[in-house]
């Protein structure tokens, strides 16, 4: 047997390799911080045999709640499929399985891989209704790309979504992928009207580097990108620097950053009542784009979700927070579960790309619903 992990996103340590009953891993921390739980790796030799793999230090995981978890599996990485015999005992992730083939990856969520990324741009900067520039480097020297939709004129409002602060939450570029193929689809009415309503500013990926190394939650600076809002530092959190400095010049009329959440099945939004300032207009206007959100996909729902206080002195240094604080405008969180969504659970994929695919391209519905309430008030 042989597991191998040097490549885009690979992430282990194998501890022991001998026995295919008692193959024993471990988590790798983040390159430059000691968050752990992200895990892509390849593992040959094993055809028909009965794995059962033992990540010992699973209970020192960013987010150990492993309770309900299903580690994902793939034969060409295409097809991912979860893997029923996944427990957590004792502190420690057991995964049982007999692969069918001698050659099987398994990782902590369907990954997203940075060719993806660059063939995403590439298909985008093609429409003729999107362009594609990059707002400056990350602090390994990669791209920070950006998607621009519609084109600035008197009226059109500035709407942001930024993805993958966190790289590890490969569903967040998933979900902007099925966001902008509908977005740039010259067929669908509602994406006409957001076009000639809004320009749209979309960071699909906002830590490549993170992203390539297999990080679960930091930047190769070791910083988490999500606590840098108030105070980004130009050489150790670049990535938000530049964007946050291109959202000043542009403005900012909705925000959404797409996350995953590790704990919870479910997907919800983090919301901005905590935020000080946000003023009973913002409130209404929240309301009803999560009430459009809630119509547009069953897969959305508003009862579960974090409790209040969760993000205590640190609640500005989050990109929501900090952009409902400054621009007072309709500015949320998107979670979706790296587990499964309770709701609407499928015992084979789970949560997935896919299901983050319609998800994101269902978001298009509270979009339209915003522009056009806010287009309505202000000719009022
Ligand atoms: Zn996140």
């Amino acid at each position: 047997m042989k597991i191998s992990h040097t490549f885009d996103a690979g992430s282990i340590e194998v501890v022991s390799l001998d026995d295919p009953a008692d193959i024993r891993l471990r988590l790798r921390a983040d390159n430059a911080a000691a968050f752990r739980q992200w895990f892509y790796f390849r593992l040959q030799g094993a055809e028909g045999q009965a794995l059962r793999m033992q990540f010992e230090n699973a209970g020192e995981a960013a987010y150990p709640d492993w309770e309900g978890y299903r580690c994902v599996a793939s034969y060409d990485r295409r097809n991912w499929f979860r893997i029923g015999a996944t427990r957590f005992e004792d502190g420690r992730l057991i995964v049982e399985h007999r692969p069918e083939r001698d050659s099987i990856y398994y990782a902590y969520f369907e990954p997203y891989s940075y060719e993806r990324h660059l063939d995403l741009i590439g298909s985008v900067d093609l429409s003729p209704f999107a362009r594609t520039d990059s707002l400056g480097t990350s602090v390994q020297g990669r791209d920070i790309d950006r998607v621009v939709v519609g084109r600035p004129a008197p009226g059109r409002r500035p709407v942001w979504i930024t993805a993958r602060q966190h790289p590890g939450e490969t569903m967040a570029e998933w979900f902007v992928e099925g966001l902008l193929e509908r977005l740039l689809d010259p067929a669908d009415p509602v994406a006409r009207r957001i076009r000639e309503l809004a320009v749209l500013y979309i960071v699909p990926n906002m830590n490549p580097d993170g992203a390539v190394r297999g990080n679960l939650r930091t930047n190769a600076a070791g910083r988490n990108l999500n606590r840098e809002w108030r105070e980004p530092d130009p050489l150790a959190s670049p990535e938000v620097f530049l964007v946050r400095a291109e959202m000043e010049r542009t403005g900012c009329a909705l925000f959404l950053d797409i996350h995953g959440d590790e704990s919870l099945p479910y997907v919800f939004f983090s919301t901005a009542e905590e935020v000080p300032g946000f003023s009973a207009e913002a409130a209404r206007a929240q309301a009803r784009f999560i009430e459009a959100f809630a119509a547009a996909s069953p897969d959305f729902q508003t009862v579960e979700g974090y409790k209040p206080g969760r993000f205590g002195e640190e609640l500005l240094t989050l990109a929501s927070k900090w952009v409902a604080h400054r621009f007072g405008c309709v500015s949320l969180t998107l979670e979706m579960p790296f587990k499964d969504n309770a709701l609407l659970p499928d015992p084979v994929a789970g949560w997935n790309g896919a299901r983050s695919k319609r998800l994101g391209a269902a978001m298009l519905n509270p979009i339209l619903r915003h522009l056009i309430d806010a287009a309505t008030s202000s000719s009022a």
